[in-house]
């Protein structure tokens, strides 16, 4: 489970080293997404607003696999008040949507992993993925977290992904 969301960690670790800051416990992947310097398709960022954002996981389970977050960096979804909690729900059932339309997937996975004993890569900040699934992906259990990683082209995908997004989020 650690090796699957290892390339995360690491991913993260060398951008903060690469910006010349140390890396400490304060340095969070997900919080980072909200920032203004943060160029949307550099991360391949679908969605965000102030408070919840979408984006390609970068070490997918399947192809069109992405994560919804709050900006609110904690380890509890019950700490999130209710308005955060409905807005991370309506944009993951928009998203199985638009994922649904555009990569015309057969399935989808999605939920949480709370805790690193769960099999979360960040447990301090907590995040709900989308699988898509399609006939014949059989490689892996259908169960968030015990998938195997697969080779995808993320340039391609969001370019798909990207303009329905933004139609169907921005109006
Ligand atoms: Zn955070």
């Amino acid at each position: 489970m650690d090796k699957l969301y290892a390339p995360w960690r690491d991913c993260y670790v060398q951008d903060h080293i690469k910006d010349g800051k140390s890396c400490d416990v304060k340095c969070c992947i997900f919080c980072d997404i909200f920032l203004d310097k943060v160029v949307e398709k550099d991360k391949f960022v679908l969605y965000r607003d102030n408070a919840i954002a979408i984006m390609l996981n970068l070490y997918p389970y399947n192809g069109g696999h992405v994560l919804i977050f709050p900006q609110d960096h904690t380890d509890q979804f019950y700490t999130l008040s209710q308005q955060v909690q409905s807005q991370l729900m309506i944009a993951t059932t928009k998203s199985m949507k638009l994922i649904k339309e555009v990569l015309q997937c057969d399935g989808m996975n999605f939920g949480a992993n709370v805790g690193r004993i769960a099999g979360a890569g960040i447990p301090k900040h907590v995040h709900m993925h989308i699988v898509p699934r399609w006939q014949g992906d059989t490689g892996f259990l259908p169960i968030i977290g015990q998938t195997k990683q697969v080779s995808v082209d993320l340039e391609k995908i969001y370019k798909q992904l990207q303009p329905v997004f933004a139609k169907e989020f921005n109006g």
